[in-house]
């Protein structure tokens, strides 16, 4: 099982990381070790002074496939959850200033937690689709799958040209303006179409 990360797919976020914005869909993977088994408390990593959040529409693979066509892609997904990107902001920049790979940024040991529950699709209409989190009670992000630069049907038409799409596969598909830092003690609550779904202590 993988995580797809989807970067810079909302123009106000990549114009807030002074990102230019990507003409063909830009990605990155986690392990499965990224997810944060139920229960778990998170722990804030030690290797990092600037880990951010960001909230993100997750969606699950729920058919085997490659080289999918556009047209084909919604045959390929049933559920759509939430979850956090976490993301060690500094070694990041590190890495993108030497041009490395960002993986210890991105991909470390709990930095994908997600909603316990996923809904059906058939319950929501998926291209104009309120998400938030709250941070310690008060908003702080805000999105609308109406304003990805690509759509889910492209990101999964996109990846499956490269890699094999499994069923359980998760695509987390960017996140919107408004990502910042947490610290040991915040609390993370994320919302779809304001049904709280992610509630998330930082230790
Ligand atoms: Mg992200």
């Amino acid at each position: 099982m993988k995580i797809i990360c989807i970067g810079r797919n909302y123009a106000d976020h990549a114009k807030e990381m002074n990102a230019k914005l990507p003409e063909k869909p830009m990605f990155f993977l986690k392990p499965d070790t990224a997810l944060l088994p139920k229960r778990n408390p998170f722990y804030y990593p030690s290797f990092t002074k600037d880990l951010h959040y960001e909230c993100e529409v997750v969606v699950k693979i729920s058919r085997l496939g490659k080289n999918i066509a556009t047209r084909y892609a919604q045959e390929y997904y049933e559920e759509i959850g939430i979850g956090i990107d976490f993301t060690a902001r500094d070694l990041q920049a590190a890495c993108k200033a030497k041009g490395h790979p960002w993986e210890i940024a991105k991909a470390f040991e709990h930095s994908a937690p997600l909603s316990e529950t996923f809904i059906p699709k058939s319950s929501i209409d998926i291209k104009n689709l309120n998400f938030s989190l709250k941070k310690n009670g008060t908003i702080v992000q805000t999105g609308n799958t109406k304003d990805m630069i690509f759509s889910i049907e492209e990101i999964i038409s996109y990846v499956s040209q490269f890699m094999t799409l499994k069923i359980g596969d998760l695509i987390f598909t960017g996140t919107p303006q408004g990502v910042g830092p947490v610290q040991i003690g915040d609390q993370l609550e994320g919302f779809l179409e304001g049904q709280k779904m992610l509630d998330l202590r930082i230790k």
